[in-house]
């Protein structure tokens, strides 16, 4: 069965949510809707790390009650869903929900099993920003490469993992493909970090130091689990690995994809440290781990700390979920960081939306108003709109002639394609490139014109074609858009009159552009 199992990394919950958790979630959520759209049974989860020792530390911070704290910030992570238009299945939280307690429980015991653990005093420079351990060579210029800090001497006792053990498998995991690390920069970076050979790594923290906060370690309470391994456990304990729900087999055990969406910070987490605990455990591994790169906001570095945290809430309240959604998935590089600004927001909201695709629907609808009543003659078949699948038969063609029927013919493939490398700039441009092929169209047949009556009908039934080809392709990216276009767009031989489905933002057309954020 072709199941598609999907996660985001769970982010600690020291702060209010920015636009890099945006991010995540919404690329997330597209492969999900995507998946769906081609009937693929999905599961989509994402959560909180609420163990994390940030949380413990900021809630210190700021003179409140732990247990507070992070009940306030993990619901304004989940309170993202229609903000962002999400549409997880699972939000899991670890430090609240049962299920993630007992797995964690659970895959400890199985990997003691193993003999993967032992005790030991370990002396390094310690990271509380990354809650890591770094080497000195790691460092910059003495520094913590994510957090520009220096890392503290740290002396305790610790539980250890055997992850040397599992070089020479990582490496055939990874190599082999078995493992797939999109983009491939990514997997590169892993590969060089797994041949120069992995060393142990502590998995537990004396419990006195977490100041009680965490999971504690199955046989000795006086040590909590580390962090990381708690977190990276959520993508099993959340199907119910520790109770033996069948959840857990389904998504997990089964024969399907089983995909990791997360951040570049993070990779030697997911692509080492986390298949390397399922092996020792003896569990089936994910399929796939998809990264992407950072956003700065301003030529800023996006943190609470920094005071230039972008409010993914306050932005679609003030320009609307499409228009954001649509620059997430629209402008971030696939590999290198992306500026943010509300310019930017801006102008691909009203460049592709507002001017391209609205604009294309609107004189479509205006045209069958105007001449035919808003009754129109469609093709039938695979252009009609339906999603690839659910309406072929092997008799169907491409039924558009010329540039615009090839370019809606290669649509779902190229959408396919670029989703399966994780390119969501390729995955937009497949999108806008029928889009610029359907307003180039009505340019070159100028249907209005009397010497154009004679084709009118094919000319009017092609563009409502392309027009519901785009509103079911684009449903994952923006489902709110989308469905505002299929209110106009209807079936069958009927549409609906012309009304803006897509506003510019910053005034009418022609109008001198003053940015609504400004
Ligand atoms: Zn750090």
């Amino acid at each position: 069965m072709n199941t598609f199992y999907v996660t985001t990394a769970i982010p600690y919950v020291n702060a209010a949510p920015h636009l890099g958790h945006a991010l995540e979630l919404v690329q997330a959520d597209v492969l999900a809707r995507h998946a769906r759209l081609r009937g693929r049974p999905v599961r989509f989860l994402t959560g909180t790390d609420d163990n994390a020792l940030k949380n413990v530390t900021a809630a210190r911070a700021a003179g409140v009650d732990v247990r507070d704290f992070v009940d306030t910030n993990a619901a304004r992570f989940a309170a993202l869903r229609e903000p962002l238009s999400l549409s997880f299945d699972d939000f899991i939280r670890t430090g609240a929900d049962a299920r993630h307690a007992a797995g964690v429980d659970r895959l400890w015991r199985e990997c003691a099993a193993g003999g993967d653990f032992y005790r030991r005093t370990y002396q390094g420079l310690y990271c509380p920003g990354c809650e890591q351990f770094w080497a000195a060579a790691e460092l910059t210029g003495g520094l913590c490469p994510e957090h520009r800090v220096a890392p503290e001497p740290v002396a305790e006792e610790n539980w250890f993992f055997r992850l040397s053990r599992y070089t020479g498998r990582i490496l055939e995991l990874l190599e082999s493909g078995r493992l797939r690390i999109e983009p491939a920069a990514r997997r590169n970076e892993v590969l060089a970090f797994v041949r120069a050979g992995l060393t142990d790594f502590s998995v537990s923290r004396p419990a006195a130091r977490a100041g009680g906060w965490g999971i504690p370690v199955p046989g000795d309470p006086d040590q909590v689990v580390y962090v990381w391994w708690d977190a990276l456990a959520n993508y099993v304990t959340a199907l119910g690995y520790g109770s033996g729900d069948p959840a857990y087999r389904r998504w997990w055990t089964g024969p399907g994809e089983r995909a990791h969406v997360i951040g570049k910070g993070i990779v030697r987490f997911h692509a080492v440290y986390w298949p390397a605990l399922l092996l020792s455990a003896g569990l089936p591994l994910p399929t796939s781990i998809l990264v992407h790169d950072h956003l700065s906001a301003d030529g800023a570095k996006l943190s609470k700390s920094a005071g230039n945290a972008v409010d993914p809430l306050a932005l679609t309240t003030r320009y609307g979920t499409d228009a954001v959604r649509w620059w997430l998935l629209r402008d971030p590089a696939r590999v290198g960081d992306t500026d943010f600004t509300v310019e930017r927001l801006i102008r691909r909201a009203d460049g592709d939306l507002a001017n391209g695709l609205g604009n294309l629907v609107n004189r479509t609808l205006a045209l069958a108003w105007k001449h035919r009543g808003g009754r129109v003659s469609p093709p039938t078949g695979r252009l009609a709109g339906l999603p690839r699948g659910a309406g072929d038969s092997p008799g169907d063609q491409p039924v558009l002639a010329g540039a615009l029927g090839a370019v809606c013919d290669r649509l779902p493939g190229r959408i396919d394609r670029a989703l399966h490398d994780f390119d969501f700039r390729a995955a937009t441009d497949a999108l806008v490139a029928v889009v610029d092929e359907g307003n180039r169209f009505i340019e070159t047949e100028r249907p209005w014109e009397p010497a154009a009556a004679g084709r009118l009908d094919a000319v009017l039934g092609a563009l409502v074609a392309a027009c519901r080809l785009v509103a079911t392709e684009l449903s994952p990216f923006l489902p709110d858009g989308a469905a505002r276009l299929r209110e106009r767009l209807l079936a069958g031989d009927r549409v609906a009159r012309p009304e803006p489905v897509f506003p510019r933002i910053s005034g009418p057309a022609g109008a001198p552009g003053t940015p609504a954020g400004r």
